[in-house]
């Protein structure tokens, strides 16, 4: 990345038709195969981009092997991109003073979604953890620029990267490791809905906590009541939060380590529990369900967050059919009036289409469903209302009965 560029420096981009109407859409992204020429254009620059005729939109972020080709950072022309960049964090941060509550770990940047396309920020009580996911958010100049503004304006004890071998590879980046950027603290505890949990910046697992989750926990309290059951529960996100207002809570994830972080959460929390105990269960959830649900099994409260079954398009049907196993199993094994929270963070399954499996579920399983609420992802997660990609997560709550 040269230094600072002026805005008539920028190498210049033209656009198919159909890539220029998809940025007048209000779109943010342009695949590879809507640029008329991208000859000569460094990896990872900055670009003034046009629509077939010369005429300007905008200025983009250029990946020289990413599908997404072009992420444009502004409608306007660009003449200080250091500049830009710290007005986009400083107004990121604003945008959570407005609507973060009741946690000090949450997502402080969330790429396209806080018109930064490529870079996401945790904070994690006093450690901020920053990933970079394109060429241009990795030059030297840009990194810099995110770390010193984000250490001036949040002042966190440390900040550690979290990288993405495989994000690196497709982005034709140099590899790099993982470690602190700043500071020397790489674990902390935080704090969402008054529930505390263990982070460690330096485990091999590379996921934090699933932050996007926060307000779906807070909700599913309201409702959660009796015998519970938390599937895929990783460190024990809904888990935790059930316990104080079920009478027994278990949590069931393929991941040991996820687990023992699990464990080590429940003791963080013992006095919430009020010396109940959870139990984690080492399983896989289908064989699981399957065995529980053939075994008679009965529960209150039913909780279902399984990993993106759908990772493209092309993997829909076979995602939709995994879903439906998952919830047919766990209405069959509800009491009446009890609680199912189902979740989704396919980007690829609409909130109709899961809506749709959920329905076909409760016939198959011949149980009644009434939804009590169909939620999204935290704030702290936006979604702009042109860039569909951005509303990701669904959580449906219903109660079921006979
Ligand atoms: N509910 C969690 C997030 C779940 S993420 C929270 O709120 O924090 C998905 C989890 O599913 C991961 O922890 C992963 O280890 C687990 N997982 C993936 N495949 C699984 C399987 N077949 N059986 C059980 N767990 C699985």
């Amino acid at each position: 990345m040269p230094p600072t560029p002026a805005k008539f420096d920028l190498p210049k981009l033209k656009l198919s038709p159909r890539g220029a109407a998809r940025l007048k859409s209000g779109h943010v992204w342009v695949y590879r195969s809507d640029l008329l020429s991208a000859d000569g254009i460094p990896p990872g620059s900055l670009v003034a981009v046009s629509d077939p005729r010369g005429k300007p939109l905008g200025t983009a972020l250029y990946s020289s092997s990413s599908q997404i080709a072009i992420r444009l950072i502004s409608r306007e022309p660009v003449a200080d991109f250091p500049g830009l960049i710290r007005r986009r964090i400083a107004d990121a941060i604003a945008y959570r003073e407005q609507v973060v509550r009741d946690t000090n770990g949450y997502r402080v940047i969330f790429s396209e979604a806080d018109f930064l396309p490529g870079l996401i920020v945790d904070l994690y009580n006093d450690i901020l953890t920053l990933q970079i996911l394109t060429q241009a958010m990795d030059a030297n100049l840009v990194r810099e620029t995110v770390i010193s503004h984000l250490k001036g304006l949040l002042n966190p004890a440390a900040i550690a990267e979290r990288v993405d071998p495989r994000v690196r590879e497709l982005e034709t980046l140099p590899p790099r490791s993982s470690g602190l950027l700043a500071g020397d603290k790489s674990s902390t505890t935080f704090t969402m809905n008054a529930v505390e949990f263990h982070y460690d910046a330096s485990e091999g697992q590379k996921t934090g906590a699933f932050l996007d989750q926060r307000e779906n926990y807070a909700a599913a309290v309201q409702y959660a009541h009796g015998e519970a059951l938390d599937v895929f529960c990783y460190q024990g996100g809904f888990a935790l939060h059930l316990a104080p207002r079920c009478s027994q809570v278990t949590g069931v994830d393929s991941s040991r380590p996820a687990l023992e972080v699990a464990d080590q959460n429940a003791v963080l929390n013992r006095k919430l529990l009020g010396g109940k105990e959870i139990e984690w269960i080492e399983a896989n959830a289908f064989d699981l369900l399957k065995d529980y649900a053939a075994g008679g099994r009965r529960y209150d409260t039913i909780v279902l967050d399984p990993p993106a079954f759908a990772k493209s398009k092309r993997d829909l049907d076979s995602a939709l059919r995994g879903y439906k196993e998952l919830n047919l199993r766990a209405l069959k094994m509800l009491r009446s009036g009890g609680i199912l929270v189902t979740c989704s963070c396919s980007y690829h399954v609409s909130q109709s289409r899961f809506l749709e499996m959920l329905a076909e579920a409760g016939n198959d399983a011949h149980r009644n469903l009434r939804v009590i609420e169909i939620r999204g992802q935290a704030k702290d997660h936006p979604i702009l209302p042109n860039v569909p990609e951005t509303a990701y997560l669904k959580c449906i709550i219903a109660c079921v009965s006979n």
